[in-house]
């Protein structure tokens, strides 16, 4: 197993392919990703679709690894469905779509709120703002 793949199985990403590290700081290192597959069903009728229109980023953040904050930037393809005409955006296992964090990072924070009990311990902890966590957690209860 090479040290890429390592890393993806550790951050339970398995679709991703790790393309390149990058170190942002002593702290900080973002993983450029991108999913492999040749097709991508669209969501509305389940149909393949094979042909890519477009690109965007997004910047996932993820749990630490080690001391490090990891931050995945994922190149999302955009696909047009050859049925109803409309584009989507790929889908990742293990990150929900509309979310900026992985699923694993929110179980996280779910944890943490559980343990520590006040909101404002968890957002120290883990250096995120209040406000975003809360929705998280509220998020998670609900699903
Ligand atoms: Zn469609």
């Amino acid at each position: 197993m090479t040290p890429e793949k390592y890393l993806l199985r550790k951050l339970m990403l398995p679709q991703l392919k790790l393309i390149y590290v990058e170190k942002i700081s002593n702290k900080t290192l973002h993983y450029h990703c991108e999913k492999e597959t040749v097709w991508e069903i669209c969501r509305k009728r389940p149909t393949k679709s094979f042909s890519v229109h477009d690109h965007r980023t997004v910047s996932i953040r993820d749990t630490k690894f080690h001391t490090k904050n990891i931050r995945l930037i994922i190149r999302k393809r955009r696909f047009r469905c050859p049925n109803c005409k409309s584009s989507f955006t790929e889908s990742i296992d293990g990150i929900k779509v509309g979310f900026r964090t992985s699923e694993k990072y929110r179980n996280q924070i779910l944890y943490k709120y559980k343990n520590f009990h006040t909101n404002k311990s968890v957002a120290s902890d883990i250096q995120m703002f209040r406000y975003s966590c809360l929705q998280s957690c509220k998020r998670k209860i609900r699903t």
